[in-house]
C-alpha cells in the first residue's frame, strides 16, 4: 500500500495529526514564554513586574483568539453548494427541473456547463468537488492541513484571520526573546535556557512562514484568485500544454445568442472574476464592511452581497455562492465575439 493510499484510508486520523502538533506547539510555546522568559527572567531576575504581566496577558489573549478562530473555521466549514439542476439551454418538451442559465458561465467546448457526477448537479461559478468532504465546495481554495479542514467560500476570511493572528503572536514572542537575549547573556551573564533557544528558532521560522502565507493570500485576493487558480495561472504561463483549457459560454443580448469563447493562455488578467479596484476584489472574500474584516466573528458569512441585481433561479438557488465574471473578462469575451473568434454559437431556448 502506497503512502497516498494509506493516507486516503486513514484520512480521518491523518486529518488530526498536523492540527494536534500545532496545538501542542502553541501549548509548549506559551509555557516556555510565560515561565522561562516572562516569569524567570523578566520578573524574577530583572524585576520588571508589569512588563511580565503585560506580555503574558498579550500571549494568552492571542492564544484564545487563535483557538476561537480555529474552532469557527472548522465549524462554519467551507460551504456546501446545493444541487443545481441543468440549465435550460435547448428547447425541450419539459422545462421541469431545469434552471435559468446565468449570462456567462464556464463550459466545455460545446457550451455545456460543468457537471458533478458525485453530487448530480452543476458545478456553478468556481465550485470544486471535495472528495474529503464528499460534496461540491463553492470557491474551493485548498484543504488546510494545519487547521484540518477544507477552506472555501464560507470560511475563507476566518482562515486568513487565523494566519494573521498566528503571525502576530509568533512575531511578538520572537521580538521579545530577541530583545531580552542580549540583557540575559551579556549583562547578567546567564546561559540562555534551552527552551528559550527552541522557542526562538520555532517562532523565527513560524513568523516568516505565516507572514509569507498571509501576504500571499492578500495578493491572491487582490487578483480575485483562489490558490488553485493561482497554481493554474502559473501552469498556463510555464507549461501551457499541461494547463486546463478554459471556455466561457456568453449570452450576447444584442443578437440574443450564446457564444462559446476559448480563454487563451495569454489572457493577461489571470482571473475571470477580477473586478476593478482593490476594495471590490478584497470585499468579495472578506465582506463589504471593512470594519468587520479583522474581527474574529463568523458573522460576515454572506459577505454583504446585495440582493440579486437580476434575480434568476440559479442565483436564488445558489445564493450566496453565485459568482459573476469581472468587467475585464466581459470586455475580452465581447471583443472576441465581435471579431468572430468564437468556437460555436447557438440560440438558447426561450424561458
Ligand atoms: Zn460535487
Amino acid at each position: 500500500m502506497s503512502f497516498a493510499e494509506w493516507r486516503l484510508r486513514n484520512r480521518f486520523w491523518t486529518a488530526y495529526i498536523v492540527p494536534l502538533v500545532i496545538l501542542g506547539l502553541i501549548g509548549y510555546g506559551t509555557w516556555a514564554y510565560a515561565q522561562k522568559l516572562c516569569y524567570n527572567r523578566i520578573y524574577k531576575e530583572l524585576g520588571h513586574r508589569s512588563t511580565c504581566i503585560g506580555l503574558i496577558t498579550i500571549c494568552c489573549v492571542l492564544d484564545v483568539v487563535l483557538i476561537v478562530i480555529w474552532v469557527e473555521t472548522v465549524l462554519v466549514g467551507p460551504g456546501k453548494l446545493p444541487q443545481v439542476p441543468p440549465y435550460l439551454l435547448i428547447e425541450s418538451p419539459s422545462k421541469q427541473n431545469t434552471t435559468k442559465a446565468p449570462p456567462s458561465y464556464i463550459c466545455d467546448p460545446n457550451g455545456y456547463p460543468v457537471w458533478c457526477s458525485h453530487c448530480e448537479g452543476l458545478k456553478v461559478g468556481r465550485t470544486r468537488h471535495s472528495s474529503r468532504n464528499g460534496y461540491c465546495v463553492p470557491r474551493f481554495d485548498h484543504y488546510c492541513l494545519w487547521i484540518g479542514g477544507a477552506i472555501g467560500y464560507s470560511n475563507y476570511r476566518l482562515f486568513l484571520l487565523f494566519a494573521f493572528y498566528f503571525a502576530v503572536l509568533l512575531l511578538i514572542v520572537w521580538i521579545t526573546i530577541c530583545c531580552y537575549i542580549r540583557e540575559i547573556v551579556t549583562v547578567h551573564h546567564h546561559r540562555l535556557n534551552g527552551n528559550l533557544v527552541a522557542l526562538l528558532v520555532i517562532t523565527g521560522i513560524g513568523w516568516i512562514l505565516t507572514w509569507g502565507l498571509f501576504i500571499s493570500y492578500v495578493y491572491y485576493m487582490s487578483q480575485n484568485m483562489t490558490s488553485i487558480e493561482v497554481i493554474e495561472h502559473k501552469k498556463r504561463r510555464k507549461t501551457p500544454e499541461l494547463a486546463m483549457q478554459r471556455f466561457v459560454c456568453h449570452f450576447d443580448s444584442k443578437t440574443e445568442r450564446r457564444y462559446v469563447v476559448k480563454i487563451e493562455n495569454d489572457y493577461k488578467h489571470g482571473s475571470l472574476y477580477k473586478k476593478r479596484g482593490l476594495y471590490n476584489n478584497l470585499s468579495e472574500f472578506l465582506g463589504k464592511n471593512i470594519l468587520l474584516w479583522p474581527l474574529p466573528l463568523p458573522s460576515t458569512l454572506y459577505y454583504g452581497k446585495e440582493d440579486t441585481e437580476n434575480s434568476r433561479l440559479e442565483d436564488d438557488l445558489t445564493y450566496p455562492y453565485s459568482e459573476s465574471l469581472g468587467p475585464f473578462a466581459i470586455e475580452y469575451l465581447e471583443e472576441k465575439i465581435i471579431s468572430g473568434q468564437y468556437i460555436t454559437v447557438f440560440t438558447p431556448a426561450k424561458e
